[in-house]
Order: structure tokens, then sequence, then C-alpha cells
């Protein structure tokens, strides 16, 4: 099998993320693809292969050389925020710019989508406008094997390689459902980034924030003076937060407050918050700002109306990366053999790597060549995905 064949074949599988689940992955047929994962490294001859309850496959290929142990990643589910089920990929051979029609009712022009601009000449894969594409992440998937297929098949020496494909990224999970005790990996890198040329050592530091009221409800009629109704004071909640510190409002290194749910009647209220910033003394202070404005509406109401729960999802990686320059030393070094250009992009969200990196396993992301992840106008620049097998395949020479 080629790149291309590869790619197909593992987004013709269904792996949608759901809701997590003790002790499995959230999904029953994310195993389908995960057991054709242990059946494809199986045929490679691994020096060790397992798979564990979640479904995450971890194959270690021994290597002859002092250049220290590296895992490489890719995760096998897709977003649950559009259909994967029935992908039926378009093939779009030598890109001139035009607008791709991709059903009926939907159009991948570059007017919408300027990295089309960056295409031209290139083959794109694209959806049928019904489903995701699934790029995200068997892109990365198929970069991987192909890159080791050629390297085992070619008998080059490569240095000590371990490949795990995870479950249940999509949801955050996936770090988790990695049996750590068994990775022998120093570092390693996710292939799970967009644009070939990004390099990525940077995430947000993430914190959820379930903010919870309760209300006094009386019957309207007689409300005045004595009604405290929940859902009004979680919108004034909402609006004591700054206006500009959404993410609608922000780019680049700028901080959120993100309202993601919100729910509410006179006598209960609830919303859910999800709170972004890449630096952690801001995120403290934002967290402190959410607390005290609960305070000080607590103290107008008389009593504890509004109740903040925050927990802690993830870490900016870069507080652990920049103790280990020699990884991005050893990826500025390849991109510059290959002659490639690269940018370091500090994601405005999380990799598996933002928590496997305080887990032990420091991790840089890697492009895979997928754009516009998540939705019906995702797709990939197959010429970039091809040119990311180049990049794996030279990480994991000896
Ligand atoms: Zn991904």
């Amino acid at each position: 099998m080629n790149l291309l064949d590869r790619f197909l074949h593992y987004v013709s599988f269904e792996t949608t993320a759901t809701e997590e689940r003790k002790d499995k992955a959230s999904n029953d047929l994310i195993y389908e693809l995960s057991k054709n994962m242990m059946r494809e490294l199986q045929a490679l001859n691994p020096d060790e292969i397992s798979v564990n309850k979640f479904g995450t496959v971890d194959a270690k290929f021994y290597g002859s050389s002092n250049k220290p142990a590296i895992a490489l990643l890719a995760h096998m589910d897709t977003s649950n925020q559009a259909s994967g089920k029935n992908v039926k990929p378009q093939i779009i051979k030598d890109y001139q710019g035009q607008d791709i029609h991709l059903n009926d009712e939907l159009t991948l022009s570059p007017k919408q989508f300027p990295t089309l601009n960056h295409a031209l000449g290139h083959t794109l894969i694209c959806t049928s406008g019904d489903t995701l594409l699934g790029g995200d992440d068997k892109a990365g998937m198929a970069i991987i094997m192909t890159a080791l297929t050629d390297l085992l098949e070619k008998k080059e020496d490569h240095r000590s390689l371990e490949i795990i494909f995870t479950t249940d990224e999509e949801i955050g999970a996936d770090a988790h459902h990695i049996s750590m005790d068994q990775v022998t990996a120093k570092y390693g890198y996710t292939i799970d980034g967009g644009d070939d040329k990004f390099i990525s050592t940077e995430s947000f530091t993430a914190y959820a924030m379930q903010v919870k009221v309760n209300g006094k409800s009386i019957h309207p009629g007689s409300a005045k003076d004595k009604m405290v109704n929940a859902s009004n004071v979680l919108m004034n909640f909402h609006h004591a937060l700054p206006d500009v510190l959404r993410p609608e409002e922000t780019t680049g290194y700028e901080p959120f407050f993100h309202l993601c749910n919100i729910e509410g009647c006179e006598d209960e209220a609830k919303g859910d918050y999800i709170v972004r910033s890449f630096d952690e003394r801001q995120m403290e202070e934002m967290l402190k700002l959410a607390k005290l404005t609960a305070k000080r509406m607590n103290e107008h109401l008389g009593y504890e109306a509004i109740q903040i729960d925050i927990k802690e999802q993830y870490h900016n990686m870069k507080v652990v990366l920049d103790q280990h320059e020699e990884i991005t030393k050893e990826i500025e070094g390849i991109y510059n053999d290959l002659g490639m250009d690269f940018e370091y992009e500090a994601i405005r969200g999380g990799t598996t790597g933002s928590q496997l990196s305080f887990m032990g396993l420091p991790c840089v992301n890697l492009g895979t060549g997928d754009y516009n992840m998540h939705g019906r106008y995702e797709y990939v620049d197959y010429d970039e995905m091809s040119k990311m097998v180049e990049v794996v395949k030279k990480l994991m020479l000896a």
C-alpha cells in the first residue's frame, strides 16, 4: 500500500469519539481501526507490540543507533462535530485555484479558505460535503505507517522507534489512554497539526469552569423584592467578564473565557466555560477574576447564589519543551536538510503532547497537510502529506 491507499483505507473506518467511558474507548467502532493497526504493525515484525483496553496501540521497533528512542504518535478517533460515517473522499488532481463543488450545497473556495492558494498544482483530497474527512488524524497515521514501512522494507538503519496510535484525542482523553509504564521512548512527535511548515512547541494552558446559580423562585406576580432569577444572575455574571476576552475577539497569544453551554430557569442555571491562556500566571489571574466576580455578586445578593467549580485540563507544553532544546534542534535540522521552510506555531488548543509532556514524554507537534479540520470543508493537501513522510522518515533514521 502507498500513502494514498493507506489514507483512504483509514478514513473508511468510522471512529467518531463520543462521550468518555470508564475503562473503554468512547465508541466501540474505534476498536475496529485499532485491530486493523495491530494487524498492519504485526506484519512489520515489531520487537514488542501491545494494545490496551482503550484500544491504544503501542509497537516498538528496536534500532541500531545511539540516538535516543523516539515515539511517533497519531490518534485514530475523529471529531464529533461532524459525521464520520461513510466518508467518501474526492480526489482533485493538479488543483488550479478553482472553486470545488463538494456537493449541491457546499463549495470549497479559496475566497473563503485562502490556504487553498498555497495548493496550486497539488493533489487535494476533500469530502463529499456530507461528512468530515478524518484527515485529523488519519493523515498522521498514514504518514507514520508509510515512513515506517518504507524504512523497514529498504532495511535502512533506524533508531529505536515506538509507534503509538491513540483513542479519544478529540475528547481530551487520549494521553490518559496510553499505558505510560510501557513507554520507553525518551521523547515524541505527535503528527497531528495542519500546515506542513508548522512546528508546535506551545499550546494553551486549559481549565474548565462550571458556574452554577441557585435562584429563589417565586410566582412572578408576587416576585417583587423576593425572586432571584437564576438565569438573570448567570447572564449578569457572564456580562461581568470582559467582552473582549472571548474566542471570537482574540487571536495569537491572547487568552479567553468561552461560554460553551448554558441552561437555566428561575430556580437553577448553569454555564459551562472553558478558560484558555498561554501563560500560567495570566491563567491564575483570569480564574481569580471569575471567582472575585462571583464573590462580589453573592455579597450583593446576600447568599451563596453562585458557585464556581474549576477543573484543570492541560498545560502549555512549552514549560517542559524549553528544557529540551535538543528536540527542536533535531527537527529544525531535518527541515533544513530537506530544504523545507518551517515556522513555530503556538497552538490555540491542546495536543496530546500538552498532557504527555507533563507525564514524562516531552512531545512536539508536526503538521500533516490537513486543513479545515472537524467539519465538512476539511481537505488534505496530498503533496504536503507526502513531504511529511520524508520528514518523519528522516526522524526515524539511525
Ligand atoms: Zn487531531
